[in-house]
């Protein structure tokens, strides 16, 4: 385990029971998370996810941050959700469906009935996995031309259509399809919001290959037929409640590009003290040691921004944050590709070959700032917020 770097600015704000919180979670990854560990629990698994361990943190009551304690969960801030991503991250637990799962709960949280809370949050605590697809072949940064359908016939819903890029629905009990219920109006308006269970008749889960691995998918919706009640929150309000949902998923990529950063930069850093050329730790070339100050005073930087917007979020989850939730995704996915890149170079030759985790962190890292909106789309946003 590479030592951890830590500094003041880390537990700025944090209660005592916050940082006691952060430490364990810290603890039981060093301890449960070793790479032979880890590859023992992934073995067979597409993509970077152990239902095993997922039960065992929602056993520590971990999986059930930011769920009420009436369906299961644990309570707790969306802040705490947002430590818990951090220290997962940095810590390479895998349980990759975590952040995806946690968008969908707060998705929950804000629209679902009191039976849809009880069923698929209660799964969730236990340790469960829940996806979302916006995105399809035709529809990426532009996802409100999505073309997806479904019609009410009978009392149930019949949905059409093809999804791309949905994150560990092949681990997910369901997945939450955005789709049109109505067509005329606006291109805003007529889309809802429905939950699929993962073996509906019709359904189809591909996955696609990645260079991080496969993790997400492409699917098929032919002719998918679920409850009337499957639907999430209004029927054809399904945009109003994606962008309420806007500043919790920005926040929870941001969170999980932060601690895959930190994990990166203390690989770096442990290495450079060790690694010796002309006699010395390569880490006493003035060269490296300002790259490393910046990248550190960059990592403070990005933590303060992130736990900000979260604290912001639980002061207020209904207050719209555009320009802070896409400052702190922008922000702090753009430093995990810098951190990873420049820990690739720092480690030279040794950071380049797959013996060694860096150029993994790093092919993890260049999704960051393409899913949940790309780092174009949240300039743009944070662009029309300065009036531009
Ligand atoms: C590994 C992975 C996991 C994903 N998981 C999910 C998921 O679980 N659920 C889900 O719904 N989606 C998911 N996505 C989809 C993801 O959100 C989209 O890939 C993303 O929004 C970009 O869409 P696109 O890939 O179609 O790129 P495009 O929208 O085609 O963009 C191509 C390029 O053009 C730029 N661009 C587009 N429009 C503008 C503009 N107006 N101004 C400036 N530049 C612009 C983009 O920034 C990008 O550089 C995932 C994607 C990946 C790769």
């Amino acid at each position: 385990m590479p030592e951890l770097t830590t500094t003041a600015a880390a537990d700025f704000g944090l209660t005592e029971e916050q940082q006691d919180f952060v430490r364990a979670v810290r603890e039981f990854c060093a301890r449960e998370c070793t790479p032979e560990k880890v590859r023992e629990l992934l073995a067979g698994e597409d993509g970077h996810h152990s239902d095993e361990m997922a039960r065992r943190m929602a056993e520590l009551g971990w999986y059930g941050l930011c769920i009420p304690e009436e369906y299961g969960g644990s309570g707790g801030t969306f802040l705490d959700a947002v430590l818990f991503l951090e220290e997962w991250m940095r810590g390479e637990a895998p349980i990759g469906a975590y952040g995806v799962t946690l968008i969908v709960v707060g998705a929950l949280n804000r629209f679902g009935t009191e039976e849809q809370k009880r069923d698929l949050l209660g799964r969730v605590a236990r340790g469960g996995s829940l996806a979302i697809a916006m995105s399809e072949p035709e529809a990426g940064s532009d996802v409100a031309s999505l073309r997806a359908q479904a019609r009410l016939e009978s009392g149930e819903w019949v949905l059409n259509g093809s999804k791309m890029w949905c994150s560990y629905a092949h681990k997910a009990s369901h997945t939450l399809i955005v789709c049109r219920t109505r067509e005329g109006g606006s291109r805003h308006e007529g889309l809802s919001m429905i939950f699929v269970p993962r073996d509906a008749e019709g359904f189809t889960i591909t996955p696609i290959d990645t260079m991080g691995g496969r993790e997400t998918n492409e699917l098929h919706l032919d002719g998918v037929r679920v409850p009337e009640d499957a639907l999430l929150g209004v029927e054809g309000e399904g945009w109003t409640q994606l962008m309420a949902g806007l500043n919790n998923e920005r926040v929870i990529l941001a969170a999980m590009a932060l601690g895959l950063a930190q994990r990166a930069f203390d690989r770096t850093l442990a290495y450079v003290k060790e690694r010796r050329q002309f006699g010395r730790p390569v880490g006493s070339f003035q060269a490296l040691q300002h790259r490393l100050a910046d990248l550190a005073t960059e990592l403070v930087q990005a933590r303060l921004l992130v736990r900000w917007v979260a604290r912001l979020t639980d002061e207020d989850p209904t207050r719209m944050l555009p320009q802070e939730a896409s400052m702190a995704k922008l922000a702090a996915t753009e430093l995990a590709k810098k951190v990873t890149l420049e820990g690739v170079q720092m480690m030279g030759g040794y950071g380049y070959a797959t013996e060694y985790p860096m150029e993994r962190y790093l092919l993890s890292a260049v999704v960051t700032t393409i899913y949940g909106g790309t780092s174009e789309i949240q300039r743009n946003i944070i662009a029309r917020t300065l009036g531009l």
